[in-house]
């Protein structure tokens, strides 16, 4: 097992990307607490990886609220004794023209990604600066290094989330903490479902021309990336065992973004 005795916390792991590298965890060895706002959803998963034979905890967590966060983190840290991944997964989608997006749309999707990514990077820095080192994760998305339309918040959230990565990577490097950015392609998840038929109405296509029209245009076989896929990057680069491997992105697409 390639994270025996690890201490993992994922955000947004009540469903979706999240739960997959979740169990994925859990089979590969490490304790894992599953943070979700749907608490439901995360004492699910948690439930599921503990009948399986592995060890995992429920965190109810949204990560844009400071104490909920710090909360999660520091109960990991008292019932297991340390921490040693995280991976910042929780995500929003807003589908909107610029010209009409609300503000409030765009905060919101910034502050889920963005704010909720600090939030987890700055508590889970103070565990790992005192135990030595650790790896911090990153959800982004191949669009954390290009942007389609519709789509701005999330692309600018996206976007940043790559600078906090390579700005993690720098600071941590002489605390032994690593962290990377995974760029997955479209996935078949709840977020993704919902925006198919939204981009649909934007755009005046069918939801079949949104999937192999917009979606998976570019990849380089018409594929979905999968859960599997994108579960077995998280637990390469949470394994990994060198600071060789820090401040990278990693585009897990088919093909669909090079670089
Ligand atoms: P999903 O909607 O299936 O799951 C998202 C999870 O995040 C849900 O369980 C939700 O409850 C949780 N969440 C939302 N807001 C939260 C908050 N404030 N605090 C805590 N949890 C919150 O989405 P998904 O497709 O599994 O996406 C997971 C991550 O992967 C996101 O960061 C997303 O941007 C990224 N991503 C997804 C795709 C894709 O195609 N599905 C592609 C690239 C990147």
């Amino acid at each position: 097992m390639r994270l025996e005795n690890r201490i993992a916390l994922i955000t947004g792991a009540g469903r979706g990307i999240g739960r997959a590298v979740a169990e994925h965890y859990g089979r590969e060895g490490a304790r894992v607490a599953v943070a979700d706002l749907d608490y439901s959803t995360a004492q699910e998963v948690a439930e599921h990886i503990n009948s399986a034979g592995g060890s995992a905890m429920a965190l109810a967590m949204d990560v844009t609220d400071e104490q909920a966060v710090e909360r999660g983190v520091n109960s990991v840290v008292e019932a297991w004794g340390g921490l040693d991944i995280v991976l910042a997964n929780a995500g929003i989608q807003h589908i909107a023209p610029l010209d009409q997006l609300s503000f409030n749309h765009w905060r919101q999707v910034m502050s889920v990604h963005l704010d909720g990514a600090f939030l987890l990077t700055r508590s889970a820095l103070q565990a790992m600066y005192a135990k030595g080192g650790g790896t911090i994760l990153y959800m982004g998305s191949v669009h954390s290094l290009e942007a389609s339309p519709l789509k701005a918040p999330y692309v600018a959230a996206k976007h940043g989330m790559l600078g906090l990565c390579r700005a993690v990577a720098k600071e941590g490097a002489e605390h032994g903490v690593r962290s990377n950015i995974i760029c997955p392609g479209f996935v078949r998840t709840p977020l993704v479902d919902k925006q198919i038929p939204e981009q649909a109405q934007a755009l005046g296509i069918s939801e079949e021309d949104v999937i192999s029209k917009v979606m998976l245009k570019n990849t380089v076989d018409g594929e979905f990336t999968t859960l599997a896929d994108v579960s077995e990057l998280a637990v390469y680069l949470a394994a990994f065992p060198s600071a060789a491997l820090t401040g990278q992105s990693i585009v897990v697409s088919h093909g669909w973004h090079m670089q």
